[in-house]
């Protein structure tokens, strides 16, 4: 079989490479190795996401799910609270983004860009691929019938998150530039949420010995909850996952106070050593984009909106390419990516320090560096408007010293 541009995997990235690729009218097959739907973690959106979404034509469907609304991330460590919140940005920026269980999410999203056009096809593994210039061999997989076959494409987006196929294959996977940590999660019903206007925000809670939990309520009662902290007291706190994840619960007054009372409903999961980096992002013939390029940490709820952002901008650059203009991936792509990555990668080393930590619960600062925060945490990492965007070390360097 043949196509001009091949995806690897359903996930976010691969969805909405296919969306605006089959609204631009080009033949894209996407295969994707699992079934859906299928139970994923990254459920915090960002306001940012709204935008790309909207652009690639699926936000109207998304919004269709009634998805829980998430005007605000709210930052908590013992009796200190500080919330953000999204309608406090730059102008034009969305105020608000969703709290999404990612089967739901996910299959919401392939399914209406099949509907657009792209042929995305389940159980399908990509295994091998051999590059040869613009047009590449392809060894797939069917999953449940074991079946081989071959797909020549002129193009390779590899959306494969975790799967990390062609960092794999083509030996690009660099150590990435954070410490190993263990994230312990569930889904919980009966948190004592907040109502009203506040129902829908994320919680980051601050344990009193370093770890972090994450707080996402969704609309059907459930709430997803996470605790994330370095391996030994992970497994200190604990002789099974479902023991280290209440221990830790219940040993921060924020958390235990809103889910006290609650009880997991699935298996309790574990991730770890998330943190994954690539030498290149692009080459002839292909492009790395989410989890498959690189993912720092599940702190400030980036992951899919840079795989959003990474994979439309990656779609719309192999398409221009197929079409005959020239492309210069390293400016139009490589650059912009470690740009937008480069200031959540500012911030996520800086929570982890313990710095950033004191400017987000710090009570007093200037409206303008609020604002500029809250507009990183809103995903717009790209918009120059944000002195954390023009310069996150500098300006960050400046806030710490306020705080
Ligand atoms: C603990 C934790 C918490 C997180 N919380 C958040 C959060 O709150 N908000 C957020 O935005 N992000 C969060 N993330 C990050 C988020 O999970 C990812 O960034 C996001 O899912 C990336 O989307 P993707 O489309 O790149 O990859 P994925 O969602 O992983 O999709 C990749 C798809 O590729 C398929 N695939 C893999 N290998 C192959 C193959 N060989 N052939 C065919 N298909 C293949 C897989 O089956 C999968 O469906 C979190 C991450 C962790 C570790």
């Amino acid at each position: 079989m043949k196509t001009d541009i091949l995806v690897i995997g359903a996930g976010p990235a691969g969805s909405i490479a296919c969306a605006l690729l089959a609204r631009l009218g080009r033949q894209v097959l996407c295969l994707e190795a699992g079934v859906f739907p299928r139970f994923q973690i990254g459920e915090s959106l960002l306001p940012r996401c709204n935008d790309i979404l909207d652009e690639a034509g699926l936000l109207s469907v998304v919004q269709a799910r009634n998805f829980m609304p998430k005007p605000a991330a709210l930052f908590l460590q013992g009796e200190m609270r500080e919330r953000f919140s999204f309608a406090d940005m730059f102008p034009g920026q969305r105020p608000a983004a969703m709290q999404v269980p990612r089967d739901d999410f996910d299959q919401t999203l392939a399914t209406e860009a099949r509907r657009m056009g792209a042929d995305i096809r389940f159980q399908q593994r990509v295994d091998t691929i051999a590059f040869n210039g613009t047009q590449s061999v392809v060894q797939v997989t069917d999953v449940e019938t074991g079946a081989r076959s071959t797909v020549e494409a002129k193009f390779v987006i590899d959306c494969s998150g975790y799967g990390r196929v062609l960092p794999k294959l083509l030996e690009l996977e660099k150590a990435p530039s954070l410490g190993p940590r263990v994230a312990i999660f569930n889904h919980f019903e009966g948190d004592l949420r907040p109502t009203g206007p506040e129902e829908g925000d994320i919680w980051a809670c601050i344990h009193p010995r370093g770890p972090w939990t994450w707080i996402i309520p969704f609309k059907n009662g459930r709430t997803s909850v996470g605790v994330v902290a370095e391996r030994a007291m992970a497994e200190a706190a604990g002789a099974n996952d479902r023991e280290r994840l209440l221990t830790l619960l219940s040993q921060d007054p924020n958390t235990q106070g809103r889910l006290g009372q609650a009880r997991p409903v699935l298996k309790t999961a574990r991730l770890e050593g998330w943190s994954a980096a690539v030498s290149k992002i692009h080459g002839p013939g292909w492009a790395l984009t989410g989890n498959a390029s690189e993912f720092l940490d599940p702190i400030f709820s980036s992951g899919v909106t840079l795989a959003l952002e990474s994979s439309s901008r990656a779609a719309k650059l192999a398409h221009r390419q197929l079409s005959g203009e020239a492309v210069d991936w390293d400016k139009e792509y490589a650059a912009v990516m470690d740009r937008a990555i480069g200031v959540f990668r500012v911030f996520v080393h800086s929570w982890y320090s313990g710095e950033l930590q004191k400017v987000l619960l710090h009570q007093n600062k200037p409206e303008s560096i609020k604002r500029a925060i809250t507009a990183v945490l809103g995903g717009y990492v790209l918009d120059e408007r944000n002195p954390f965007v023009r310069d996150a070390n500098r300006t960050l360097t400046a806030a710490v010293k306020l705080a």
